[in-house]
């Protein structure tokens, strides 16, 4: 059981909304007028996220099941949340299997499947009847995806002064773009306070990194990466699947199905090389770490990603939710010193 009877505290879950485990067509259920919330980021900033871990475990799941799906499971097992959209295609398989064990428990149920490999049509239908089940339809969603644009674009321009004007820092940039999954539970809150940060962050002085690098891979579970690296004069000036998960219309799509087409996460490794590729160059990155989760079979890409990849690249691992351990933040300072000695 775990090693506290009592959970961490977290903010109250409206009873009328949905919870993700992974980013979904967000503008269906929003022109349903559902509200969705991201559980990554419930779980990651709770007070005490090992809670729900320890209790998935004290629940059957086992230690080999990444810490990602052991936490959320914990969590939809203790905040009372009653109703959830799953991704049943082109996610992973133990977000699947987690689903099947939740299901008696849920009172609402939701799922969306990415087709894989993308095709066009396969999509089109599959956003049809996912709007459907909401009873509403692909024209109402394409309407909420028309309001959301302006959201969209400011954080497209947050990426950018991120990565050209260096005035956001890897650690907000990541925040921002993580929270765009749900934008925050509720879209107008999210877009004043995007706008307040964009009016602070213009403000401020251009940083002056010695190093430029990317951050690869599923949201990392340490807390402090991005921290570790910019006080040592590297700044992230790309975070690859939160940028994904944010659908930034420095890219805009003309419908939905354009936009969930583009997005690389679901459809394997080789769109995402595609779109590192470009990213790499654009950015003038000097170097990636590709941070991989304990027991994820994403792992495996780092053969692909180092095979077509042509720019030095650290692998790391995370397991737990905390602080980079001391041979992380070791192998990271031993990089660093790498690419300060290729610029000489
Ligand atoms: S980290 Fe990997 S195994 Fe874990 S939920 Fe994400 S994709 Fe699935």
């Amino acid at each position: 059981m775990p090693e506290s009877t009592t959970p961490p505290s977290l903010p109250p879950f409206p009873p009328d909304a949905l919870g993700i485990t992974s980013t979904i067509p967000l503008e269906v259920p929003l022109a349903a007028s559902r509200r969705v919330i991201d559980l990554n980021n419930l779980f990651v900033r709770s007070a005490d996220p090992s809670w729900f871990i320890r209790r998935a475990e004290a629940e059957g799941f086992p230690r080999t099941c990444c810490s990602w799906i052991r936490g959320l499971y914990g969590l939809l097992r203790t905040a009372g949340i009653e109703g959830a959209i799953f991704v049943t295609g082109g996610d992973c398989s133990n977000t699947h299997a987690m689903m099947e064990t939740l299901l008696p428990a849920l009172r609402t149920v939701f799922t969306f499947s990415f087709p894989v490999p993308p095709a066009r049509e396969a999509l089109h239908l599959e956003l049809e009847r996912f709007a459907a089940a909401f009873g509403t339809t692909l024209a109402a969603a394409e309407a909420m995806s028309r309001r959301l644009a302006p959201i969209r674009a400011a954080l497209a321009e947050l990426d950018r002064l991120t990565w050209q004007e260096l005035r956001v820092t890897g650690a907000e940039n990541h925040q921002w773009l993580v929270s765009a999954s749900d934008f925050g539970g509720d879209p107008d809150t999210f877009a004043r306070d995007l706008e307040r940060f964009l009016a602070t962050a213009r403000a401020r002085p251009a940083r002056r990194p010695a190093l430029r690098l990317g951050v690869l891979g599923v949201p990392p579970i340490m807390t402090d990466l991005h921290i570790f690296l910019e006080a040592r004069g590297a700044a992230v000036v790309y975070n690859e699947i939160p940028r994904q998960f944010a659908m930034l219309d420095d890219q805009p799509a003309a419908t939905l199905t354009d936009r969930y087409l583009a997005y690389t996460y679901p459809y394997g490794v080789g769109p995402r090389v595609t779109d590192i590729r470009r990213e790499v160059e654009r950015r003038r990155l000097d170097g990636l770490i590709h941070y991989t989760q304990a027991f994820c079979h994403r792992q495996i890409h780092d053969i692909v990603f180092r095979r077509e990849l042509a720019i030095p690249m650290l692998t790391i691992e995370g397991e737990a939710p905390g602080p980079c351990d001391p041979r992380t933040r070791l192998r990271l300072e031993s990089f660093l010193e790498i690419l300060h000695e290729r610029q000489g």
